[in-house]
C-alpha cells in the first residue's frame, strides 16, 4: 500500500497513517469486542440488572477475551502483509487464514462465515465460497482496511470488496463493510474526528438503494436533534437489543462514535448498553473511536485488563508497526508469525467460559 504514489482518497488529502493510528484501531476493535462479549445477545435492560451501568472487563473474572471480530480483523491485517497490491491475491491469501483459523475450532463463528469456510474447505475456490447473506462479517473485519489504505481509494474499495465477498453475498453486508472503512480512512484525512456532515456526505455516495439511503438520512435527522445512541436505536425498532444485521450493526456504531466525538469511553459505552449484538458494535466503534484516539488513547485499564495468547496485546502492537512499515512499499513484508497450535488451546479454554456464561444466564435477574 504505497500511500505518497496512490493519493485518490476521500479528500483528495495524502496524509500517510501512524503506527499510532493502525494500533488505535486494532486495540480499539479489541477492547470493544471484549468488553461486549459477556453482554452479546442481552437486552439492555437485563444488561443494567447484572452490572448497573458499569462496563469493565468480565468474561473471565475481571479478564477480558476477544472473539472472532478482533480475530477476523487482525487475519485481514495479516493477508495485507503478504499480499499489499492485489485485491484478488489478498483475497486468496484471506482465505487461506480463513480457512485455519475456522480449523481451530472457534466459539463464536457467525453462521455465515462458517459455511463459507466450510466450502473453502471442500475446496471451493475463494471467488465462489461466498454465501447469501447480510450480516455483519464483513463490517467487522475492514476497519482495518481503511486505515491501511487510507490514501487510495480505488485500492481501499477493492480490498473491501474482496474481504466482503469471500464470506458474504449481499449488497447490505459489503455496503456496510464500505461504510466502516470510509469512516476509518476520513478520519486519518481529517487527523481527527471528522465532522458529522462531511462523514454523511461520504456514506450516501456508497449505494443508491433506498434503505441505505434512509439510514443515512435517518442518522443525520437523529444527530440534528442530538437524539441519544439509545433513542436512535429505538427509531430503528431496536429497543431489545440491535440485530447481527449489518445495517443494523454499522449504523449505530457509526451514530456512537459521531455522536459522542473524541470521546473512546463515551462512545463506546452508549452503543453497549442498547444490548444485541454487543462484541460486534463494540469492535465497530471501538475501532472507529480507536482511530481517532490512537494506541496511545485507548483506555489502558481496559487494554491491560485483555488476556490473550498467542494474539496478545503485544503482538497486535507488533502487527500495528509492521502494517505502518508496510504502508511505504508495495513490498510484501510478510505475516507476523505466531503459534498456531496454541489457538486451538485457546479456544477450548475460551469455549468452556463460554458455556458457563450460557448457564449463568439461564438464573436471575431476569
Ligand atoms: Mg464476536
Amino acid at each position: 500500500m504505497p500511500q505518497a504514489r496512490h493519493s485518490r482518497g476521500t479528500t483528495g488529502a495524502t496524509r500517510s497513517i501512524t503506527a499510532d493510528q493502525l494500533e488505535g484501531v486494532l486495540l480499539g476493535t479489541a477492547v470493544g469486542d471484549a468488553l461486549g462479549l459477556p453482554a452479546e445477545n442481552l437486552t439492555p435492560k437485563r444488561i443494567r440488572k447484572f452490572w448497573s451501568g458499569e462496563w469493565r472487563m468480565r468474561f473471565m473474572g475481571a479478564w477480558g477475551m476477544v472473539s472472532d471480530d478482533t480475530e477476523h480483523t487482525l487475519l485481514v491485517a495479516q493477508s495485507v502483509l503478504a499480499q499489499p497490491v492485489n485485491a484478488e491475491a489478498f483475497q486468496r491469501a484471506l482465505a487461506w487464514k480463513l480457512r485455519w483459523w475456522f480449523a481451530a475450532l472457534p466459539a463464536g463463528v457467525g453462521f455465515a462465515t462458517a459455511r463459507a469456510c466450510i466450502k473453502l474447505w471442500l475446496g471451493f475456490p475463494a471467488r465462489r465460497a461466498a454465501v447469501r447473506s447480510a450480516g455483519s462479517g464483513p463490517a467487522m473485519r475492514c476497519a482495518i482496511l481503511g486505515a491501511c489504505f487510507s490514501t487510495d481509494a480505488l485500492r481501499r474499495r477493492d480490498f473491501v470488496s474482496a474481504s466482503s465477498t469471500l464470506t458474504h453475498r449481499s449488497w447490505q453486508a459489503e455496503v456496510a463493510a464500505h461504510a466502516v472503512s470510509e469512516c476509518v480512512a476520513l478520519v486519518v484525512h481529517t487527523q481527527g474526528q471528522p465532522e458529522p456532515w462531511e462523514v454523511m456526505e461520504a456514506l450516501r455516495t456508497l449505494s443508491r438503494e433506498e434503505e441505505w439511503r434512509d439510514l443515512v438520512s435517518k442518522m443525520e435527522t437523529a444527530l440534528a436533534s442530538r437524539l441519544t445512541v439509545a433513542e436512535f436505536v429505538s427509531e430503528l425498532g431496536l429497543e431489545r437489543g440491535v440485530t447481527g444485521y449489518s445495517l443494523h450493526v454499522v449504523p449505530v456504531a457509526i451514530y456512537g462514535w459521531l455522536r459522542h466525538p473524541r470521546d473512546f469511553r463515551g462512545a463506546l459505552i452508549a452503543a453497549l448498553e442498547c444490548g444485541g449484538d454487543t462484541d460486534t458494535v463494540g469492535a465497530v466503534v471501538g475501532a472507529l473511536a480507536g482511530a481517532v484516539a490512537g494506541g496511545g488513547g485507548v483506555p489502558s485499564e481496559w487494554v491491560n485488563s485483555i488476556h490473550e495468547w498467542p494474539r496478545s496485546v503485544s503482538f497486535i502492537r507488533v502487527l500495528a508497526i509492521r502494517l505502518s512499515q508496510q504502508g511505504n512499499s508495495d513490498k510484501a513484508l510478510g505475516s507476523v508469525r505466531s503459534f498456531w497450535p496454541a489457538v486451538v488451546l485457546r479456544n477450548l479454554l475460551f469455549l468452556g467460559v463460554v458455556l458457563l456464561h450460557g448457564f449463568r444466564r439461564l438464573l436471575p435477574p431476569y
